[in-house]
């Protein structure tokens, strides 16, 4: 198709694009839904939530997640059947090639799935994107329903739900998946892109069945030992503070990750410590993990870290929340971001 095409796909009203889908949704289909690789509560909480729906319309529903995830997100209904692409490719892959329909749930572009990406390309499936990151890649999908001012997708993937007109298929599981991905990614509804908005539907979804505090329960205090030795060892001993920068870095390298037994899930939430500092305003974590050093980037106010995400790591994400990857090691990784805040030095300290 000529890029042209896309863009007049991607244009199309919101009106037109749910009746597209209400229409591909009318007899049972074979489905796929996925998310970003290393998914959270926003991406996996969405696509268990879309699976439930769908399931009761009579659809044939997988998820399949690129990779595992944090154990704190295991209690979410159906992540018992979720595909595992990383785990059994063989499998993900004769589903996916025999899927008629593909989400693409809490992702601008399709490199965000890593290697499934071929699979999902490679397959015939009619893709439908729904997403709140900004940059959508609008070859990604044949619809998409991209509104980066979402606070998360399990929001306005409520609002798709609505619009198709199946809330009266959102029970108490549907609702506990999307109250957790709306819970996550707005910081417990502290981050500015919480709105009233967000209010009304969270108090929809409690109204639905959601156990809020039960939800917040699961997901904030669950820690295990280990990881809460590892915070510990992280405030203690890795908080580098640059206050005439209004910065801060917290890395760890995999050697200390093994020391505290690290399991997926453990360092999320650590580089919001450094950015609770009074004064911070731009917080980095740094971790090598499976021989890859990931960032995580933090910022207060209008100091965008998603175009230093994708200006140095190759990543991207949202004004005040981005990630990226580095090829150099932690201790070069570390150099590299304090030339960064150095070059920054005016929009960090005006
Ligand atoms: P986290 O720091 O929690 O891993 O990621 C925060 C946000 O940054 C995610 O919600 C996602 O939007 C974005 N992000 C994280 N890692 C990457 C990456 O490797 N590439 C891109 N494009 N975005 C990322
Ligand atoms: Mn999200």
């Amino acid at each position: 198709m000529f890029p042209i095409v896309f863009l007049f796909l991607f244009l199309r009203p919101m009106k037109e694009k749910i009746s597209e889908i209400k229409d591909l949704l009318q007899n049972p289909k074979d489905i796929v839904i996925t998310v970003h690789r290393g998914p959270d509560a926003d991406a996996l909480g969405s696509a268990l939530a879309l699976s439930e729906v769908l399931k009761q319309l009579n659809h044939n529903v997988t998820v399949i997640s690129p990779n595992d995830y944090a154990s704190f997100l295991y209690w979410m209904k159906g992540n018992d059947q979720v595909v595992i692409y990383s785990e059994d490719k063989e499998k993900a892959q004769k589903i996916t090639n025999n899927a008629d329909l593909i989400f693409l749930l809490d992702f601008n572009s399709l490199s965000r799935i890593s290697d499934y990406s071929d699979v999902v390309e490679n397959s015939s499936a009619i893709r439908i994107m729904i997403d709140h990151h900004q940059e959508v890649d609008i070859k990604a999908a044949n619809i998409i329903i991209s509104d980066p001012k979402s606070c998360s997708t399990a929001q306005l993937l409520f609002e798709v739900i609505e619009n198709l007109e199946y809330k009266h298929l959102i029970n108490k599981d549907v609702s506990e998946c999307l109250y957790a991905g709306i819970m996550t990614d707005t910081g417990s509804f502290k981050y500015s892109s919480t709105t009233s908005k967000t209010h009304h539907i969270i108090a929809e979804l409690i109204n639905l069945g959601a156990d809020n505090s039960k939800i917040h329960d699961l997901i904030y205090d669950n820690y295990s030992e280990n990881r809460t030795k590892l915070l510990g060892y992280c405030l203690n001993d890795k908080l580098q503070i640059f206050p005439e920068l209004n910065s801060a870095i917290i890395s760890l390298t995999e050697e200390e990750l093994k020391k505290f037994n690290f399991k997926k899930g453990d360092t999320e939430g650590v580089v919001n410590y450094a950015l609770a500092i009074k004064g911070i305003i731009f917080a980095v974590f740094i971790a090598e993990k499976e021989g890859v050093v990931k960032l995580s980037l933090r910022s207060k106010g209008d100091f965008k870290v998603n175009e230093i995400a994708k200006k140095h790591f190759s990543g991207g994400g949202h004004m005040n929340a981005s990630g990226g990857i580095s090829e150099l090691s932690v201790n070069k990784t570390i150099e590299k971001v304090i030339s960064i805040f150095k070059e920054n030095k005016k929009n960090l300290t005006k």
